[in-house]
């Protein structure tokens, strides 16, 4: 689908996105960089990729009218947020390119089949998942309760639907997981083993229909409450020899999927007593991710751009980092004083400070741990980020 190009009917090369939010929004911009038109599928009518896109269809993510008016407006179709429905990105794969594909986004919904596949291929990625068990129905429960004491303390995990620390209750006894089985209204859920963390980090992955393969090095993370809050994007970020294992296993999982599109790959890195720790895959999104913000300031090709490229069939390049990076995630209480008022952040003094990159997302309402923007900072050395990120922190609360 070549950017800018316009067909024999005067359609202009359209690229769409199921979902409107903040990766929507990132989407559509770099996608209009290159001259495509844009269709955002979403119900809301200020959701932030609807607001800056040329055509904005105002359905929910099912509805049959507004998936066929996405398919004959556009091309090809990625999507933004892990739990569209697998069925509509199966629907618009009828008629029209669809990257990442249904199925793979229904493995990576489900935590049930997603730690299914992460052991599948385990021989050839190299890692394994935390110690779990699968709990669907009150006969697993007793079972668990009765003969899986090895792991607990842990955490339970709504199978569907879980984000940002969502769909988990944490449990150190049988009697609190029994509890919380019940809290959590029964449903599908795995039982993971809480392990020792000592750091958590991510891997950006791109892959094209053709096969071609290009990936980000891996980003560290730190999580606060289960919602990102800081991404290290620098030389010296963690351990070489984990950064290493972390990229080689994250590729190996997107091609054993036989993936098309951008992929995030999530790790947890636990003392396991060796030099390094042991490197253990936690989740993965079928898109663009939270931690892959950084790109869009710190390298020559954006997480974005990947998505555009390899849903579009153009070639993929290989990102390079030009500069360290830190990037902060601006939460709604960013925006909120101690009694729950709104204020304006100092962005006068926030934007003050070198090499700082500031990004919202149009949304009108600051909520509690809602995420509203990002702060990248970029420096030529990583001592400089450091310091300019430790005093933007301090502004912003
Ligand atoms: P989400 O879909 O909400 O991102 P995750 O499974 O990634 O769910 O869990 C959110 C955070 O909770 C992780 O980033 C990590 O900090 C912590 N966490 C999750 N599972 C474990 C575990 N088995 N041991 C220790 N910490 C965990
Ligand atoms: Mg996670």
């Amino acid at each position: 689908i070549f950017p800018g190009s316009v067909d024999t009917a005067g359609q202009r090369a359209t690229l769409g996105v199921l979902g409107g939010g903040q990766l929507g929004r990132m989407f559509v911009h770099a996608a209009q960089r290159l001259g495509y038109f844009t269709a955002v599928l979403d119900p809301d009518a200020q959701s932030p990729a609807g607001l800056v896109s040329h055509h904005h269809i105002q359905t929910a993510y099912d509805d049959p009218a507004g998936l066929a008016q996405l398919a004959q407006l556009c091309q090809a179709i990625t999507t933004e947020f892990e739990n569209v429905p697998a069925q509509a990105l199966q629907t618009l794969a009828q008629t029209r390119a669809v990257a990442p594909g249904a199925a793979v986004v229904g493995i990576a919904q489900n935590r049930i089949e997603e730690k299914a596949h992460f052991t599948a291929c385990a021989d050839i990625s190299g890692v394994t998942c935390a110690p779990y068990t699968v709990i669907e129905t009150p006969a697993q429960l007793q079972d668990v309760l009765a003969n899986r004491a090895d792991l607990l303390p842990g955490i339970l995990k709504t199978a569907r639907m879980g984000y940002d620390g969502k769909g988990q209750v944490r449990v150190k006894t049988v009697e609190e997981l029994g509890a919380a089985w019940a809290e959590l209204g029964g449903v599908a859920c795995v039982l993971e083993k809480m392990l020792p963390l000592t750091a958590e980090c991510s891997v950006l992955v791109a892959r094209g229909w053709d096969g071609q393969v290009v990936s980000f090095a891996p980003q560290r993370n730190v999580h606060v409450d289960g919602i990102l809050a800081v991404t290290h994007a620098y030389e010296g970020n963690m351990p070489p020899a984990l950064a290493t294992r972390s990229r080689e296993a994250a590729v190996a999982i997107a091609q054993h999927l036989g993936y098309v599109g951008v992929l995030c790959v999530e790790f947890f890195v636990v003392d396991d007593g060796s030099a390094h720790g042991g490197l253990v895959v936690n989740e993965m999104a079928p898109r663009p991710h939270n931690s892959g913000h950084y790109t869009l300031d710190a390298c020559d090709a954006s997480q974005f751009d990947l998505q555009v490229h390899a849903m579009a069939g153009l070639p993929l390049p290989q990102p390079r980092q030009h500069s360290a990076a830190i990037m902060l995630n601006l939460l709604g209480e960013v925006w909120l004083d101690a009694s729950g008022q709104r204020r304006e952040p100092d962005w006068q003094a926030v934007l003050s400070l070198p090499g700082t990159h500031l990004h919202l997302y149009g949304k009108e309402h600051a909520r509690i741990g809602r995420k509203m923007g990002h702060l990248t900072i970029t420096g030529p050395d990583v001592d400089s980020v450091k310091t300019v990120a430790r005093r933007a922190a301090g502004w912003l609360g």
